[in-house]
């Protein structure tokens, strides 16, 4: 592929990029939305991505094998229920990059997001803050916020917001360093996203890991924008821990079963926890007796059995990107992302103004945009958009988000976005 700059915008390129893209075909591993007889140009794959075609089977599956074995399908069958989070394992921990004891599917982001904090926030009067940034997703702030007073903290002195700093909205990694230098003997924890979700940004995770740990800090991720978009390293980057959800970019249903990742070296320490039996050591499990023994790793952190139902769209779903392979995908994620934003530059620059940073690295596919111009101008693009079956969303006040996926999306599906910008543009 060309390097960004060098991009013919033409239609006739983008549909032959899309017939020499080695990673086309998985675009038929999904269930594409129609619009009016024709296939809609989705590019909210950062808030719920599509269905893998597979998912349905899978689903049907666990449903016959319920009907069929009843209790039985514990135990029995090519996937016994009693140990289903497991074939979802290892190609989550590709997903991420981690070893698999590091990962487990269970419960919510939010919830995943609490019961980490419970063993990882562990605050004391002199270290007793946390540092995010200003912007949070609202589900963090709250989460954060409650923690520290349910520790008996006030967040006016405990909750250290970072303030974006460069004039694009986004924050700089010096803005971030600095921080962390200044307040790390206060810090208990710092938690930060792999990517913003409002700006698209990523974060540099091993650097802020690097730096929080040389204070004794904590570092967790949440990684809600970031799994199965960046190429993460998590093992690498030796953070403490990270959560995320498996609905946006890991394609696995509304309310999908989230994930979490615990950094091997804490695999077997003795962390307060709160505990439930199927954190319990597998082998000793059924002996149902009164003392907790965490099963080393991350599985150790389930509290409950596993919704298998919920569980049976994000096997296949991983599978599709452990067989894309995360590397294959990234680079044709910046490559789809670069020409996107080329095409708006070149051919938009009037009307949108990108957020998003530029360079490909403090990135991944997301790009937010602004309409140049009074508020009710972009509200109208979202609207003309909308009709137009290209779907982009909203964010309060004035942001439109579009995320060309890599496993679905095409560059003629960009080409699309771009034309239906001008269309609206030239009726005003
Ligand atoms: C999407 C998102 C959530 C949503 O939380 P749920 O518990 O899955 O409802 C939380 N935090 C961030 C940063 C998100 O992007």
């Amino acid at each position: 592929m060309s390097a960004a700059g060098t991009w013919d915008s033409g239609d006739a390129w983008a549909v032959a990029e899309d017939a020499r893209c080695a990673l086309a075909g998985f675009r038929d591993a999904f269930v594409i939305p129609r619009h009016e007889g024709r296939e809609i140009a989705y590019f909210c794959g950062n808030s719920l991505g599509l269905q893998p075609r597979a998912a349905r089977d899978a689903v049907v599956e666990e449903l016959d094998h319920w009907g069929e074995r009843a209790v039985e399908g514990h135990f029995l069958g090519d996937r016994p229920w009693m140990d289903y989070h497991a074939f979802v394992r290892d190609d989550l921990a590709h997903v991420v990059g981690a070893l698999p004891s590091e990962v487990v599917a269970m419960n919510s982001l939010s919830v995943n997001l609490h019961l980490l904090m419970v063993s990882f926030y562990r605050p004391t009067a002199e270290r007793p803050a946390i540092l995010v940034e200003k912007g949070a997703f609202p589900s963090d702030r709250y989460a954060v916020e409650s923690q520290i007073r349910f520790h008996g903290f006030d967040p006016a002195t405990a909750l250290i917001e970072l303030e974006a700093d460069e004039p694009d909205g986004t924050l700089s990694d010096e803005a971030i360093l600095r921080a962390i230098d200044e307040h790390g003997t206060r810090l208990a924890l710092v938690l930060m996203p792999g990517v913003q979700y409002l700006t698209g940004q990523a974060f540099d995770l091993r650097a802020i890991t690097e730096r929080a740990h040389r204070h004794g800090c904590v570092v967790g991720f949440d990684l809600a924008h970031a799994v199965g978009n960046l190429a993460l390293q998590l093992h690498d980057s030796h953070c403490d821990f990270a959560v995320w959800c498996s609905y946006k970019y890991l394609n696995s249903g509304p309310g999908a079963v989230a994930g979490a990742f615990v950094h091997e070296r804490h695999a077997r320490t003795p962390r307060p926890r709160f505990a439930g039996w199927w954190g319990h050591d597998r082998e000793t499990r059924f002996r149902m007796g009164p003392e907790f023994v965490p099963t080393p790793g991350a599985d150790g952190w389930q509290l409950s059995n596993p919704p298998i139902l919920a569980l049976a769209p994000l096997r296949v779903s991983a599978a599709l990107f452990r067989e894309a392979g995360m590397d294959r995908l990234r680079a044709k994620s910046e490559a789809l992302t670069g020409y996107l934003e080329d095409l708006i530059r070149r051919e938009l620059d009037d009307v949108l103004a990108i957020a998003t940073p530029s360079a490909p690295h403090r990135r991944g596919c997301q790009l937010s945009l602004r309409v140049k111009g009074p508020r009710e101008a972009g509200r109208s693009l979202f609207e003309h958009l909308q009709r137009d079956g290209v779907v982009v969303d909203w964010r309060e006040p004035d942001v439109i988000r579009a995320a060309p996926t890599p496993l679905y999306n095409r560059f003629a599906d960009c080409r699309r976005l771009v034309d239906a910008v001008a269309a609206w543009k030239a009726t005003r």
